[in-house]
């Protein structure tokens, strides 16, 4: 019989589609005779206004007013501010939401998103599918936002020991609890080829330092001037700039780069990643969870230059605390950093050497494979919260 799994979604960046579409890619590699169908439903995106335009906002914020964003993320983080938050927007979600279940019919709803936890809950309620059990899979590193934590989600996958720490303060019980890693896409570890050879594939030069920039799948923030003072460094490296969904500012880049100093190729938004990252000696990138924990599996060392303000204060802490990098958050610091390490081969061979240990290896096959139990065995009947006191 056909078991259907339904990723919950919000284009906001591009770490929670990469996400959902890591632990999919491992759905399709299970075989136990369950026949398994997943569907991936960017919510927001088919709500009314304005949460219609939540992905769109998201991306103006960071790229135009990132303390704006950092304070309404503040101002929404607190349980009984949510509470009210939640309790506001429901009308702008709880139909949709109730139509997507009750069309798709799904085994399993998980939730790869903040905001979609406590909506998932009441919709489920809606759609009269109490039998159908929540896995929330949290992908922020560190000190997550209040919407992630749902007590009575049927199964809590959560990244990092802070976030474990953090789901058992709030509630979360530990049987419901599982500590396994950010969802990386299986072909991050599935890269057989060798850096010389992907150097080659890409047209990058073979003897040369790499340095990779990186800013999430939006490709906003700091990451032009910070391609700038790196290109002005005169360090003997090459940069190869991934500008993602950055239209406007790779138009910029290929524009400038034969006026600077450094060597550079300009990307736009790539399926490559993997590649990239092997190819590279050095990652430069803002703190994206998605992106680091990636970089842990490629290892790569990170330089972290920036950071979503409030949502990825966290995932600092945990560069800092693994030693999977350095964290510069002026351009100075990320100069004097990356030229540090650049002209330091053993302190990039110890960098590399933290990285094997924390590394979240088979992570999405692990998520997927506790997926799919849950859905062959619904949900158990464990003592609930009731629904009013969800948030
Ligand atoms: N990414 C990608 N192609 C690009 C740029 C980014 O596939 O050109 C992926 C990247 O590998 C990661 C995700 O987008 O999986 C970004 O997630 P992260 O959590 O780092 O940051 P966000 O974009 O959510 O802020």
């Amino acid at each position: 019989m056909t078991k259907r799994v339904l990723f919950l979604i919000s284009d906001t960046g591009g770490g929670h589609r990469a996400g959902a579409m890591a632990i999919g890619a491992a759905l399709d590699e299970i075989d136990k005779g369950t026949r398994l169908e997943w569907r991936i439903d960017d919510i927001a995106a088919h709500c009314t206004f304005p949460l219609s335009k939540l992905g769109p906002a998201y991306s103006a914020a960071l790229r135009f007013a990132p303390p704006i964003y950092g304070a309404l993320y503040h101002a929404t983080n607190g349980r009984r501010r949510y509470r009210t938050i939640v309790r506001f927007c429901e009308p702008l979600y709880r139909e949709r939401l109730k139509d997507v279940f009750t069309q798709y019919n799904p085994d399993v709803i998980v939730s790869v998103h903040p905001l979609l936890n406590h909506a998932a809950l009441r919709a489920r309620a809606d759609a009269g599918m109490d039998h159908v059990p929540i896995v929330t899979v949290i992908t922020d590193l560190g000190r997550v936002h209040e919407g992630w934590l749902l007590p009575e989600a049927d199964l809590t996958i959560v990244p990092a020991r802070e976030v474990y720490n953090r789901a058992i303060e709030r509630g979360v019980p530990p049987s419901r609890l599982r500590l396994i890693g950010h969802p990386i896409h299986p072909k991050f570890e599935d890269v057989s080829a060798t850096k010389s050879e992907i150097r080659s594939k890409l047209g990058l030069p073979q003897d040369a330092t790499i340095a990779l920039l990186m800013a999430g799948g939006e490709g906003g923030g700091k990451l032009l001037p910070t391609t700038l003072a790196l290109a002005k460094t005169h360090l003997p490296f090459h940069l190869v700039i991934v500008t993602g969904r950055n239209a406007a500012l790779k138009a910029k880049l290929e524009e400038l780069a034969p006026t600077l100093p450094t060597p550079m190729t300009v990307l736009g938004f790539r399926n490559d990643v993997p590649e990239l990252m092997r190819a590279a000696d050095l990652l430069v990138t803002k703190a994206g969870p998605g992106t680091l924990a990636e970089a842990s599996v490629a290892e790569v060392p990170v330089v972290v230059y920036d950071y979503v303000p409030g949502q990825e204060r966290g995932n600092l802490d945990w560069v800092r605390t693994t030693g999977i990098g350095v964290v510069a958050l002026t351009t100075a610091e990320v100069v004097q950093s990356v030229k540090r390490i650049v002209e330091n081969s053993e302190r990039l061979a110890t960098m590399r050497a933290q990285l094997t240990g924390i590394a979240p290896r088979g992570s999405s096959r692990r998520i997927a494979e506790l997926i799919v139990q849950v859905a062959q065995d619904g949900r158990k009947p464990t003592p609930r919260v009731p629904v009013s006191a969800a948030v």
